[in-house]
């Protein structure tokens, strides 16, 4: 039977969607894709969600989140969707995912971004092996050695400040000589002892022991060209995050960067009965609160244009 309403991406804006469309007693499907919970479950602490004055932890976040909306009758599809067309006879929607195809009347696209990495020989080899883009899920595993975190904004130091947990000294390469993130951030940061900031640098290449793991970096000068090595167990990459929406091909239209772009005061895209929420649609706030915000309006939109089927 065809779907009602699809929602593809279970971060705060796939989730808030499918609260509100599942009170509107629409049933979503949701397709969870790999990263079930998306990257707040890659975070620690969310400090800043309103409601938890003592912060709730990111994975504790979407869970919850992922519960009430079962409770209002979501589905949830633990398949990640390879591709987003539309039948031309119909106007149906079709989402092919690894597990088949679905047919829906309403799609609402809240797959998010994903890490970025700036693309050095030999990288795909060493992610896993000393180089990621999640200290959450892999700090623990350099204890007392010295590691290095790449970028200058929020999550560079959110990330670098986590780590002094566990490695013996935290390296901040940054590209320029001030940080991109909020002053609370920065304060945090570089009042740390741990922590030392690189200014004006960036990684020119990646050195392995005989293992294949990281053992070093050489460092450019941004600003002079000189370059140095740096002894270094574990890079954790925070250089900024790639929109998801390739899979919906040339239903929606995209900004230079790759976000979909969505109509004023609106989270429709160019295509009638496809929305789009949170980080995937968002290049300027990407935040929890502002996706789940953009998820409610999704919803809201997408029940709108369904009645205006009927
Ligand atoms: P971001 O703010 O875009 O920062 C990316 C950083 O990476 C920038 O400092 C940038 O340098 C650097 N960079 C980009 N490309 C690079 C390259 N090829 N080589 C070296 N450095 C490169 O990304 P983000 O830190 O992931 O944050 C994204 C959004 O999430 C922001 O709105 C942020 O406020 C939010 N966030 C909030 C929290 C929180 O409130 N707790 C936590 C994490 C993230 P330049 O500065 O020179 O451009």
């Amino acid at each position: 039977m065809d779907e009602k309403l699809i929602i593809i991406g279970t971060g705060p804006a796939g989730y808030t969607a499918a609260i509100y469309a599942a009170r509107a007693g629409l049933s979503p499907l949701v397709f969870t894709g790999a990263q079930l919970g998306g990257q707040l479950t890659t975070t620690t602490e969310v400090e800043n969600f309103p409601g938890f004055p003592q912060g709730i932890m990111g994975s504790d976040l979407m869970f919850a989140m992922s519960e009430q909306a079962e409770k209002f009758g979501a589905r949830y599809a633990y398949e990640e969707v390879l591709s987003l067309a539309q039948e031309s006879c119909s106007g149906l929607f079709v989402v092919t995912t690894s597990g088949g195809a679905y047919k829906a009347k309403a799609v609402i696209i809240a797959t998010g971004a994903t890490a970025r990495y700036p693309g050095l020989p030999g990288e795909e080899k060493l992610i896993g092996h000393g180089l990621t883009a999640c200290a959450t899920c892999d700090g623990a595993f350099y204890r007392e050695v010295p590691v290095a975190v790449v970028g200058g904004g929020d999550s560079a130091c959110e990330e670098a400040a986590f780590l002094t947990r566990f490695a013996s000294e935290v390296f901040l390469i940054h590209r320029r000589d001030q940080l991109r993130a909020s002053k609370a951030m920065q304060q945090r940061v570089l009042s740390n002892p741990k922590i030392q900031p690189l200014w004006n640098s960036t990684i020119a290449a990646y050195h392995t022991d005989a293992a294949g793991e990281l053992a070093a970096v050489t460092l450019r000068d941004t600003q002079t060209g000189a370059t140095r090595e740096l002894p270094l167990k574990c890079v954790f990459m925070a250089i900024g995050h790639t929109p998801n929406s390739a899979f919906a091909g040339a239903l929606v239209e995209r900004d230079a960067a790759g976000f979909i772009r969505t109509l004023p005061g609106s989270t429709a895209t160019a295509t009638p009965g496809l929305f789009a929420a949170g980080d995937v649609a968002d290049p300027v706030y990407q935040q929890a609160i502002s996706a789940a915000g953009m998820g409610c309006r999704a919803a809201l939109d997408a029940e709108r244009y369904l009645l205006s089927l009927e």
